[in-house]
């Protein structure tokens, strides 16, 4: 393509707004422009990024055995009234009325139009497995959308859906997809891990995340120093000792204590000079409209995941406001303690292994110090719902322990069971004519969300530097002196003959310095820079550049063409 003919508006500054390389770069590189929050126009550039990443999930999903379908964006309530989802989804769907006054959402995921889909037309044994997948674009009303494709409103996913006979075939075609996933992300160029995940709002039992390691990652990972256990904070469970609830009681007595105006911990522990872990706080939470307190370590974060799951609540717990945690313990946020409290208290196992600790009185100002469970109070149950941190215990193997690292979920399977086969009666005949509900497993990929993260792994203070597979194009071919005639011919021979080659290559005939040159093609990213100005055409020599690296090699003119073929043939995946 002739950078004179196409659209690729670089700029030299960023909207304010973007924050993290791969939105500054993308921006900024002529790739995306915002339409309003989290939703983008591609632009040429942009657009070619996502048709390679999209070239390489369709080849390996066709290759593991799936057949693309393509349903619609639109779809009606019903079908989400039906698996409950319509109440449970929250604010994240995006729901409008049709002219008749019909319900209607733009789908988030379609795990309840292909499970509409399956039943209506698959009836027997004889038809399954099947895995059905598409790439397409899906509305999330994110509360943030941030950090442009990386969490946006509207974005494309790829969605695959499998159905199956029993809980066993469906683990084996999850084994299937997650080899694919790891086929997919490996030819895109990324440095990835696979943690196991928190199910969230799809629901199932058995989740893994594909996560792209890099410092501006949102979610929080953990990984064992020792074995290859490695999992979402979200997720993952942390060793805790064995000593019994209330074992090895400490030796100081009950005791209250006033602390003016020290309502946080750090503001308690620096006032009574004692450390942060011999506390516990106690938090109130709303959960299934009742009041409950859940207590961990001072130093240590609550998981609401991990809260919900213990309790059991149907609704995600929220934090309780100042009012309610007033009427709650009879004193305001900052003073609540387990000790005389008439709502149920939920202690993080780690409490258990805790002696003279302080707690709030739930009197203003007021403070507990020596406790000791039970002698002073027994909680309504004791389970893991703090966040794991590192240097935690790892639960699967005997010594080692937690690192942390961030990342970006690029793409999750979930293993589903009847979750939603059963409520929506996708049933089919087996083998002896007993009717049975199908299990299900279903595989996301962040399509665009692919596109951010390879850059977050890859780029440098002057722009993107793609991997080959996922380049917009594989070489920039630059014309120094874009006026020159003489110039000009030797260019558009080397572009015809490269092209000829099926090397994709994007040609700078701009009119431009060649600076603005040199420049836009660092910003923009592409693998292979070939240059050539009338110096060197005097000389028989063209400079080839990666642009991972600041080597230029000087190759003479008639070689350049076989030369950098053969460089990006041998990067291709
Ligand atoms: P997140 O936790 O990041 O909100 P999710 O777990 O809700 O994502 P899934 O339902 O697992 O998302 O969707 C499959 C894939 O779609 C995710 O792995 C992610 O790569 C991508 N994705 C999800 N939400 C967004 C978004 N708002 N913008 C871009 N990609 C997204
Ligand atoms: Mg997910």
């Amino acid at each position: 393509m002739r950078f004179s003919k196409t659209l690729v508006p670089t700029l030299k500054e960023a909207p304010a707004e973007a924050e993290v390389p791969s939105h500054v770069f993308m921006v900024r590189g002529g790739y995306l422009r915002k339409v309003a929050a989290g939703i983008y126009s591609f632009l040429p550039l942009g657009w070619r990024v996502i048709q390679k990443i999209t070239g390489i999930v369709r080849e390996e999903m066709n290759r593991a055995g799936a057949s693309e379908v393509f349903l619609p964006a639109v779809i009606p309530a019903e079908l989400w009234q039906e698996s409950g989802r319509w109440d449970k989804y929250g604010a994240q769907l995006l729901r409008f009325k049709d002219r008749k006054g019909g319900n209607f959402v733009i789908g988030p995921t379609h795990e309840e139009v292909i499970v509409d889909l399956v039943r209506g037309d698959v009836r027997s044994y004889r038809q399954l497995p099947l895995n059905l997948y598409q790439v397409q674009t899906k509305f999330r009303d994110e509360l943030r959308p941030r950090a442009g494709l990386m969490r946006g409103r509207e974005f494309i996913m790829k969605d695959a859906y499998s159905f199956h006979v029993d809980e066993d075939d469906a683990k084996r075609e999850y084994r299937n997809m997650y080899d694919a996933y790891t086929r997919i992300f490996t030819r895109c160029g990324l440095s990835f891990r696979a943690v196991e995940a928190d199910t969230g709002a799809i629901g199932g039992s058995l989740s893994h995340e594909f996560q792209v390691l890099t410092e501006t990652g949102e979610d929080v990972l953990v990984a064992c120093d020792r074995c290859d256990y490695a999992a979402n904070v979200e997720q993952a469970e942390s060793r805790v000792g064995e000593r019994a609830l209330g074992a090895g009681s400490g030796v100081e007595a009950l005791t209250k204590v006033r602390t003016p105006g020290q309502g946080s911990i750090d503001d308690v522990s620096a006032f009574l000079g004692l450390p942060s872990t011999q506390f516990a706080k106690t938090l109130i939470y709303i959960a299934d409209g009742k009041p409950v307190a859940a207590m961990i370590r001072g130093d240590r974060t609550l998981n609401e995941v991990k809260l919900k799951k213990a309790l059991g609540a149907v609704a995600d717990p929220v934090m309780a406001t100042e009012a309610m945690v007033l009427a709650a313990t009879g004193a305001p946020v900052g003073f609540a303690g387990p000790i005389g409290l008439t709502i149920p208290v939920w202690c993080d196992r780690e409490i258990a292994e805790m002696v003279d600790f302080v707690v709030g009185a739930n009197e203003v100002d007021v403070h507990y110090r020596g406790v000791n469970l039970t002698r002073d109070f027994t909680p309504t149950g004791t389970a893991g719902i703090r966040q794991a941190a590192p240097g935690d215990r790892c639960p699967r193997c005997a010594d080692g322990t937690f690192k942390s690292y961030r990342g970006i979920e690029v793409g999750q399977v979930f293993f589903l069971g009847q979750k939603y086969s059963e409520p929506m009666k996708a049933n089919f005949l087996d083998a002896s004519g007993h009717e049975r509900s199908m299990v299900m497993g279903c595989y996301g990929i962040g399509v665009t969300r692919i596109a951010a993260a390879a850059i977050e792994q890859n780029h440098d203070k002057d722009g993107i530097i793609w991997p080959t597979p996922i380049a917009p194009y594989e070489v920039a071919l630059l014309s120094l002196q874009g006026d020159d005639p003489g110039l000009r011919a030797v260019c558009d021979r080397l572009y015809a003959e490269l092209e000829s080659l099926g090397i994709e290559v994007l040609y700078d005939d701009r009119d431009e310095r060649p600076g603005v040159k040199f420049k836009d093609a660092d910003l923009i990213g592409i693998p292979w820079r070939v240059a050539l100005g009338k110096k060197g055409l005097a000389e028989g020599i063209v400079e080839v550049k990666p642009r991972r690296s600041s080597e230029v090699q000087k190759v003479k003119l008639d070689e350049a063409v076989a030369f950098v073929a053969a460089r990006v043939k041998e990067e291709r995946r």
